[in-house]
């Protein structure tokens, strides 16, 4: 039982992912079942500027409800299905983006749907699954007993040089073309077989937007057969393994209510944070660069800083479930590490942050593959027990809400 676990024991964590618990539960219904209730009043032909004021207006709407909801002066049964409703509105803004694709701050504005001409992430409006499983790796929160239920996406906006998946995110024809559909029956099987959320990380999943929230409002709707099934489990690996759950572990007044979990850099547009807003109940970005400097140099992005410090608190100004990742890297902890922690405590206090001591050379970094370029020289190795130590000290100092998170899986068993 995921709520039985230790780490709900930590005040913090309780503070910050109460959402995301009582909705992995069963207690209260995901976002994605809320939007589903709120009518908009708007004409689909109209212009994308006539549809986003619409999309605020219902965001309005939405915090109300969600507030009444979780306060429990509401319930989901009280609201009615309307014939047009916000998360409609939601799949058809995402199509109008793509064809002037605005998913993330590269803001490439080419037309994916029509595929021509291609950005940063060389990607048209096809989206690609290299494989999806029980995930029994990440944080305790998440993982619980059962598992996270992660779908892995091909390809990313960013270059990291020393990515930790680069088998799927430098390689964009990686893994089988999904549609909505099935990947709304992935997301399905994963919940019905458990999982305590749909993980959707990559790669990344922000340049697959559209695909994610057609999927989201095809949700419980679609439920696959054996044939298709069969498909699908080329990419699962722990396919058959898992068996079904109880329908009252998972129907929500009869429909399939699961957390969805966005996994991500958060080099994302503030379109695309205002599209996510009402449909993601839990937030698991990396925070990895302290300077564009860094990021020029290790992931080739510009605009790193500035965009993802501005995400990340948005998302906490929202008040949002969210746990931050940042990776230890090796000769980067004054640079980057120290600058990280300091604003979040800054910025974000009380938010629970996961300080990775996992760091390995992968891909260019990896002075051991063919593919090693010496300009990562600085990161061809694992961080020492020193560097790790000081980054834990460090955030101790500021006074981080991290150790319940980070430590119980430290690989060296260091403490602060
Ligand atoms: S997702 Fe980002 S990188 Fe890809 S085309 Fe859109 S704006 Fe460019």
């Amino acid at each position: 039982m995921l709520e039985t676990l230790w780490i709900w024991r930590d005040e913090q964590v309780v503070k910050r992912l109460s959402w995301y618990l009582a909705v992995s539960t069963n207690k209260m219904p995901a976002k994605y079942l809320i939007c589903r209730r709120i009518p908009v009043d708007v004409d689909f032909s109209a212009s994308e500027e006539e549809l986003w004021d619409a999309h605020r207006e219902a965001a309005k709407t939405f915090q109300q409800i969600h507030t009444g909801i979780k306060k429990g002066e509401l319930t989901l049964r009280e609201l009615e299905r309307p014939g047009k409703s916000f998360m409609d509105l939601k799949v058809e803004l995402v199509k109008r983006m793509l064809r002037h694709c605005n998913f993330c701050r590269w803001g490439c504005r080419v037309d994916r749907s029509e595929g021509s001409k291609k950005g940063a992430c060389m990607l048209d409006h096809i989206s690609r699954v290299s494989s999806y499983f029980h995930h029994l790796g990440e944080e305790l929160p998440i993982r619980g007993v059962r598992g996270s239920g992660t779908i892995f996406f091909t390809s990313c906006n960013m270059r990291c040089g020393f990515c930790q998946n680069g088998d799927i995110s430098k390689d964009k024809d990686n893994g089988l073309i999904v549609d909505p559909s099935q990947l709304a029956m992935m997301m399905w099987e994963l919940r019905v077989e458990g999982c305590h959320n749909i993980n959707l990380v990559g790669g990344e999943p922000t340049i697959h937007l559209h695909t994610i929230v057609e999927a989201i409002s095809l949700l419980g709707s679609v439920q696959p057969t054996r044939d298709k099934l069969t498909y699908l489990w080329m990419m699962k690996p722990d396919a058959l393994r898992w068996r079904r759950l109880e329908p009252s572990q998972y129907l929500y007044d009869g429909e399939l209510n699961t957390p969805i979990l966005w996994n991500s850099n958060m080099y994302m547009s503030m379109e695309t944070l205002l599209i996510l807003r009402e449909l993601v109940d839990i937030w698991l970005p990396d925070f990895k660069f302290g300077s564009n400097a860094c990021s020029i140099k290790l992931a080739r992005t510009p605009w790193y800083w500035e965009t993802v410090s501005s995400n990340h608190k948005t998302i906490y100004d929202w008040g949002e479930d969210i746990v931050i990742r940042h990776l230890v890297m090796p000769n980067h902890v004054e640079c980057c590490t120290k600058k990280v922690l300091s604003w979040i405590a800054e910025n974000m206090p009380g938010t629970p942050v996961n300080v990775m001591d996992q760091y390995h050379p992968d891909c260019f970094a990896d002075p051991l593959s063919p593919e090693f370029d010496p300009r990562y020289s600085e990161i061809a190795r694992r961080p020492t027990k020193e560097e790790i130590l000081e980054a834990y000290r460090y955030a101790k100092k500021l006074g981080l809400a991290f150790e319940s998170i980070s430590l119980e899986k430290s690989v060296f068993g260091l403490r602060p």
